[in-house]
């Protein structure tokens, strides 16, 4: 066999999982994410907050990304982590270390599977894998925000990859996952997750809630928020039952306000 029979067209399910790449420092980090994604057949990039503004647009980077300047100018910006993956049903963070409270992490292959069932349980899912800044990685509040957490392996005290490498690895483990089921059926029981708009307008709404009922104190937090997000990061909520957490915590805010109005 030659090998031009190995090249093989991308499976369109990927076309449904985007990069996101956290505050990168060096410009041609960002060209060569892009060559690396391109080569994969991966072609959606989103930046967040990069150190040089117009990132994309620079000399270094456009370098870097040898032929995949398709990818490259077409990378959205972003502010924040949440809206980068707003759309996104799954979002898997790419760390080299654990962090507290975020998910046990798990092998490349492992989060290939969950990124595949997710993508083949429903065309409109979308996943995102998230890696984090060159010098000190995903923060601990970067990594809560994701519902799995893969690790790449390596050598104890000397792990931590060049992000553009670390995204090339993710990418080919991805697509070899992605192409082995191109000729069997749906395994995924079809399924439908809400986007992480919701789920983060959720959170926003349960912490006002647990506030209001005297179960969050907001000057103590503690771990409260981070475990819960935790928990329903590992549920999966599907929209419907986002709609009735909303709804629970309507009805909590009500009551403690109709309390309040009664101890007056
Ligand atoms: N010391 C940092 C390394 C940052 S390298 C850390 O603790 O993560 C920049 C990014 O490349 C990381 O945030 C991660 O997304 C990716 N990366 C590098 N090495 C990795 C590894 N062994 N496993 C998973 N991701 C890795």
């Amino acid at each position: 066999m030659s090998a031009q029979c190995l090249h093989v067209s991308t499976p369109a399910a990927l076309a449904r999982v985007a990069v996101v790449l956290v505050r990168p420092s060096h410009p041609g980090n960002v060209g060569a994410c892009a060559r690396a994604m391109r080569v994969m057949g991966l072609r959606e990039l989103s930046i967040v907050a990069p150190r040089h503004a117009g990132v994309n647009a620079h000399a270094d980077a456009v370098a870097f990304a040898s032929h995949a300047l398709d990818v490259l100018e077409a990378a959205r910006s972003f502010d924040s982590l949440e809206s980068a993956v707003a759309d996104a049903t799954l979002v898997i963070g790419v760390s080299a270390e654990p962090r507290e409270f975020a998910p046990e992490p798990r092998e490349p292959e492992i989060a290939a599977r969950e990124a595949l069932d997710e993508l083949e349980a429903n065309e409109q899912h979308r996943v995102a894998f998230v890696f984090g800044t060159e010098r000190t990685g995903l923060s601990v509040a970067e990594s809560q925000r994701c519902q799995s957490l893969c690790a790449i392996p390596g050598e104890p005290g000397y792990h931590s990859l060049n992000l553009s490498q670390a995204v090339q690895l993710i990418a080919y483990v991805l697509r070899r996952e992605a192409l082995s089921r191109v000729a069997r059926p749906t395994r995924a029981p079809p399924s439908s997750h809400a986007a992480q708009a919701s789920v983060e307008a959720l959170f926003e709404h349960l912490e006002r809630a647990l506030v209001a009922i005297g179960c969050l104190d907001p000057s103590h937090p503690k771990k409260l928020m981070p475990r819960l997000r935790r928990l329903f990061g590992r549920a999966r909520l599907e929209p419907e039952e986002v709609e009735l957490l909303r709804g629970v915590c309507t009805e909590a805010e009500r009551t403690a306000a109709r309390a309040r109005q009664g101890a007056r």
